[in-house]
């Protein structure tokens, strides 16, 4: 099955908002606490949408996704401001899918009615993480599971029905039916997209420091891979699609957002630690607060940038593609990258099809459900240097 509403995806614009009011123990995304910075942030991502506004060369934008961080700290009023420099600067197309993370504490039913009166938001991507009290404790998330759960009932009643949730399996402690009880919960409340990660402890958080101290034990990996089948059973049985590694959806409801970045689209990313990408390019910003607004203020490089080679082009199409249901496109891999290289790629396909791990479905080469559970190490082997 392919997912019409790709094709007419031409370029997307995400917006960082680097603040949180407290830290989630997994957590390694740039973010500050120090959030009597925002006035001065959002004026210098305010000049930012001006500096770049030729990046997408008046392309149609069809998604705008505000992430973070928490955009859901932000007013509504302040909220309305960004999108007022949003449209003064690019143009958007009717249909614009227009998505803002939200943390479960954050939806009361006056926040969600501001958003709905004052901003063109059309979708919620909210980060529930669990149902479960114990679960949430233990990432340190600020929310409890009786406010997970009002949050998609405030949100839904107040006409916000194009709705996501991020789930988290593979939590220490959180053993297989909890897993279980978390998507009934889930797919019960009719939510149209379930983003589901398996918990990955790194470097800098807090869970990488209780696990060093051996405060902190990682669940079993044929744990692990039993709730990602799991997770893959009750979301076909519930009519979901796993469309990506981690994202599944009714149909319809695909984010078009992220397929923007996974069909290798253009997309301007604005705020500290936001990359973007041109087709040729990749540049990233400063991921530190007070220097990407000093920067700005200034009239100075706020960014970093490198051209994308062939190679690179060639392991970060393998990269993005082989998590995505439809797949790696033959035709586009050979017509991109020459005879030599799509030669050395069909031979390094070879034996994961013969495994059981990949299968080829006219063009396209997709991983099986086998290969999708070890598709770091698939990936790995099938890019060149
Ligand atoms: S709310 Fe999100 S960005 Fe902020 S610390 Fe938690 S996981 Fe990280």
């Amino acid at each position: 099955m392919h997912d019409t509403s790709l094709l007419c995806i031409m370029a997307g614009i995400y917006i960082h908002i680097p603040f949180c009011k407290r830290i989630c123990s997994y957590c390694d995304f740039y973010k500050s606490t120090v959030l009597t910075f925002i006035p001065d942030y959002l004026a210098a991502l305010e000049k930012e949408l001006e500096i770049r506004q030729a990046y997408l060369l008046n392309e149609p934008v069809e998604t705008v996704y505000l992430g973070g961080g928490t955009p859901s700290l932000l007013t509504s009023v302040q909220l309305s401001g960004i999108f007022n420099t949003i449209n003064r600067y690019y143009n958007l197309s009717a249909d614009c899918e227009i998505t803002l993370e939200a943390n479960p504490d954050d939806l009361t039913p006056d926040y969600l009615g501001q958003i709905r009166k004052n901003t063109p938001v059309n979708r919620l991507s909210i980060g529930i993480q669990s149902f479960h009290d114990g679960d949430l404790k233990l990432l340190n998330r600020r929310h409890n599971a009786s406010q997970a759960l009002s949050c998609i009932r405030n949100s839904q009643s107040l006409g916000f029905h194009n709705l996501s949730i991020d789930l988290i399996y593979g939590i220490p402690g959180m053993n297989t039916s909890q897993w279980i009880q978390n998507l009934e919960q889930a797919f019960s409340l009719k939510i149209k997209h379930l983003s589901a990660y398996h918990l990955t402890i790194e470097k800098g958080t807090a869970f990488h420091k209780k696990l060093v101290k051996g405060d902190l034990k990682p669940v079993h990996e044929d744990e692990s891979l039993n709730q990602f089948a799991v997770l893959r059973k009750m979301a076909a049985d519930n009519d979901f699609i796993h469309y990506e590694i981690s994202n599944l959806a009714r149909e319809g409801f695909f984010s078009r957002h992220n397929s923007n970045y996974w069909n290798e689209k253009k997309y301007l990313g604005a705020g500290p630690a936001a990359h973007s990408y041109n087709l040729i390019s990749r540049q990233w910003n400063f991921p530190d607060l007070k220097k990407y607004v000093h920067a700005i203020n200034r009239g100075e490089p706020f960014f970093e940038s490198e051209s994308l080679d062939d190679i690179t082009r060639f392991n970060e199409r393998l990269l993005v593609r082989l998590r995505t249901m439809q797949g790696l496109d033959a035709d586009g891999m050979l017509r991109d990258f020459g005879e030599e290289r799509f030669q050395n790629l069909m031979k390094s396909v070879e034996p994961h099809i013969s495994g059981g791990y990949m299968v080829r479905e006219g063009r396209f080469y997709h991983m099986t459900e086998q290969g999708w559970m070890i598709s770091d190490g698939i990936i790995a082997d099938l890019m060149q240097v």
